[in-house]
């Protein structure tokens, strides 16, 4: 146990119970801290709402109980009190409880209620910080909050208070004009009278204003203008919370540092149809260029290998007998090391046996188990690795091709016409997901993604399948191809491709992308 397990104070009180009050971050799911993802990985429950995002819920553990507290259509707000209550009684129960609260925990999200109620309830409880939006979303937005000629304060207000209530716990007279920066957080519907109050109060009509809906994430939308026409902005770009508003200078700064919401692919949803597993990678990509991308696993990748044939398999390596291995897919080098594991085996198997790798991506998996590829093909497919065999001395050599049951027969077929000797050895078979994600689905049906990506022709064939043979939802919708076979495959269901990576890699294909983006034209919504 290190010394910032949050349990270390709950175990020195037994059955105490734990409540970690643990800031979300503003959106971005990468803006949580390191802390904060720890606690939730060790929770065994999790009381959130709708500032959270969803995508962080992932971090906690698979059978923690999930509690969300936030407004439903259907059922009544859980209130202050009855939140209070609840994390109290967690926490007597025993349990190790995160409350996970948009933002930072104490910047206007009720936190300190929270805490002194546990305090009271002598729950043991810590606050853990959070990146709040007060300043992620003007910085995401290109607005520093101070900067050295042009503000040196700032002050986060709430905008929730009616700024013509006679009694307002805000001092208007002294914001105005004693403060650099001003940061409205909740305060979307009553932008009006907040201009009026600071305007009348000194504040000069022309000072900039910006409003940031949505801030970090890529749906964030901006709408700038001065205190004298903020409102009226916000209003034609129709911005509703969650927002937050900036005064100041600085405001000024965002045309020369915008950084976010420039990126070439932002804004855009990105269906990711990759296996849950090779998902991230791409995922990560595309986020890095702006993009959300929406995950819909199309592929299940189903190991099934024939013991016989594996065993001969592993002999046949370990007794040398094999001049080469070739790697056709990233899978089959996890399932062949897998199954080289459970036979107490590791890299050294390998011997003197020479590796091929079709492309980077299986070169990678196999530099993981520490294994160099000594041949990688100029182009990644069967016939680039065809091709790069073709000057070799191939006649009487033993092959081993540990691949997928359903694979092409090109390359055994040509291997073979070298005269070398290919011992196939089926690993796998790649199946439409038994249980399809249901959110991807929706949105996609729901007209809610703007481009789909595909790195295989299987993907573009099982998510067909998953659509119950309707090209329908995607007919609006921008296709990625990750090479010229795939996108065989997309014009053979009926569909155009609009973007093909030349060569077959996540780098090239989200490069494309970009750059097809670039070609479009840009949306005009404030932004
Ligand atoms: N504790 C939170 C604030 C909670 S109050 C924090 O530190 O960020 C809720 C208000 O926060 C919203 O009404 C909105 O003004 C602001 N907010 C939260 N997330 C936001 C986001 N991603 N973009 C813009 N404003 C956001």
């Amino acid at each position: 146990m290190t010394k910032n397990d949050p349990a270390a104070k709950s175990e020195r009180a037994p059955g105490a119970g734990f409540v970690s009050l643990v800031g979300a971050g503003p959106g971005d799911p990468e803006l949580i801290t390191v802390g904060g993802a720890a606690r939730l990985a060790g929770a065994g429950v999790v009381v959130y709402d709708r500032l959270a995002n969803p995508r962080l819920l992932a971090l906690a553990p698979a059978d923690a109980e999930m509690v969300y507290v936030g407004k439903m259509p259907d059922r009544h707000t859980l209130s202050q009190d009855e939140i209070n209550a609840l994390l109290v009684a967690k926490g007597r129960e025993g349990k190790r409880v995160v409350r996970l609260k948009g933002g930072d925990p104490f910047v206007f999200g009720r936190g300190g209620e929270e805490a002194e109620a546990l305090a009271a309830a002598g729950v043991p409880f810590e606050v853990w910080p959070g990146v709040t939006s007060a300043i992620a979303a003007p910085a995401y937005a290109g607005i520093p909050v101070t900067h050295r000629a042009l503000a040196s304060s700032f002050a986060v207000i709430t905008g929730h208070e009616n700024p013509a209530k006679e009694d307002s716990s805000i001092d208007w007279a002294k914001l105005a004009t004693g403060v650099d920066t001003l940061i409205f957080l909740m305060g979307t519907g009553r932008l009006a009278q907040i201009a009026q109050r600071l305007i009348e109060h000194g504040r000069h009509p022309s000072t900039p204003a910006a409003v940031i809906e949505w801030g970090t994430l890529p749906r964030q939308r901006v709408a700038t203008g001065t205190l004298a026409d903020i409102d009226a902005a916000v209003r034609t770009a129709g911005l509703a919370p969650p927002a937050v508003t900036v005064v100041g200078e600085v405001v000024r700064l965002r045309e020369g540092l915008r950084w976010f919401d420039t990126r070439p692919l932002f804004g855009k949803r990105v269906l990711v149809t990759r296996t849950r597993q090779q998902a991230s990678e791409l995922s990560r990509a595309l986020a890095a260029q702006g993009a959300e991308a929406v995950e819909l696993p199309t592929i299940e990748i189903v190991s099934q290998a024939d013991p016989s044939l594996l065993s001969a398999a592993i002999i046949g390596l370990r007794t040398a007998a094999y001049a080469w291995c070739v790697f056709t897919s990233a899978n089959a080098v996890e399932l062949f090391v897998g199954h080289l594991r459970d036979a107490r085996l590791d890299a050294r198997a390998f011997g003197r046996t020479q590796i091929a790798a079709i492309g980077p991506g299986t070169a990678q998996v196999l530099a993981r188990f520490g294994l160099g590829a000594d041949l990688m093909p100029d182009r990644f497919v069967a016939e680039g690795l065809i091709a790069a065999f073709a000057g070799r001395p191939m006649r009487g050599q033993r092959v081993l091709l540990p691949r997928a049951a359903d694979a092409r027969d090109t390359l055994v077929d040509a291997l073979s016409g070298m005269g070398a000797l290919v011992d196939e050895l089926m690993l796998y078979v790649s199946a439409v997901p038994s249980q399809p994600d249901a959110e991807g689905l929706r949105r996609l049906r729901a007209g809610e993604i703007d481009i789909a990506t595909f790195a295989s022709s299987s993907s573009v064939r099982n998510l067909i399948e998953m659509l119950d043979g309707d090209i329908g939802p995607l007919g609006k919708v921008r296709i990625a191809a990750i090479g010229p076979i795939t996108a065989q495959a997309v014009r053979d269901v009926g569909l155009e491709p609009a973007v093909v990576a030349e060569t077959y890699t996540i780098d090239r294909l989200v490069a494309a992308l970009a750059a097809d983006a670039k070609r479009e034209p840009a949306a005009e919504d404030g932004r």
